[in-house]
């Protein structure tokens, strides 16, 4: 199976680390790709550029071969959508289950994404676990609640098409968190690899709040 992690990573820190560790192992994944976003189309856009994202990511993943950075949204034009990335992915690996990880804050606005339901087309979600992130979109939801699967072995026979929940280690941090430690003069140290922090610290990044 294959993974796939999308975010701003602005900048990358353990909390998406630790989790991808962790969704691979209990996955088996063969490949678990990270894949910057270039301009995310639901929020405010990233702080730093995106060529200074795709470096910190690749000082943060140096030695974990199972761990690919995937640049097709850096170099794809307008809006970074999730469903463009996975129908690209699928042209390229057929038959494959595909898994798309979604930290549980980013799943409460599942709906308002662009062309939501057809993400499922092409792959499984899966809903990690996040602290002070409560998942209960798919209750509400009929599309979402008959989808929900509690089998891997569900999601191993088929491309895609299910919705599934995966606790991981609770780790409070953010790049919010950590965007405004630094703005206020404070030390990030230990929330991200010291690599990063080194590079943040060379390049004068997240200075100013804004
Ligand atoms: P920001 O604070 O700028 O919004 P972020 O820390 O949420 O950033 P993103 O790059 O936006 O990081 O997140 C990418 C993906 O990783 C999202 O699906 C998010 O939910 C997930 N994620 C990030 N941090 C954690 C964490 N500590 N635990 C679980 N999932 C996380």
């Amino acid at each position: 199976m294959i993974g796939i992690y999308g975010g701003t990573f602005d900048p990358v820190h353990y909390g998406h680390l630790r989790t991808a560790l962790e969704v691979s192992e209990c996955f088996s994944l063969d490949e678990l790709r990270l894949i910057p976003c270039s301009r995310p189309p639901h929020r405010a856009a990233p702080m730093a550029t995106a060529q200074k994202r795709l470096q910190m990511l690749r000082l943060a993943v140096t030695n974990d071969p199972v761990f690919v950075i995937d640049k097709r949204e850096l170099t794809r034009e307008g809006p970074s959508y999730m469903v463009d990335t996975l129908e690209s992915i699928r042209e390229e690996v057929p038959e494959v289950p595909l898994l798309l990880f979604i930290g549980a804050d980013g799943f409460r606005h599942l709906t308002c994404w662009f062309q939501w339901e057809r993400l499922f087309d092409f792959a499984h979600i899966v809903v990690m676990s996040r602290p002070g992130a409560k998942y209960n979109a798919s209750k509400e939801n009929n599309f979402l609640k008959n989808r929900c699967t509690d089998s891997i072995s569900e999601l191993k026979i088929k491309p895609g098409g299910s919705l599934f929940f995966q606790n991981v280690t609770p780790l409070d941090i953010s790049a919010t968190q950590i965007r405004q430690i630094i703005a206020s003069n404070r030390n990030p140290e230990f929330l991200l690899p010291d690599s990063v922090v080194e590079f943040i610290r060379t390049n004068k990044l997240y200075l100013s709040p804004k």
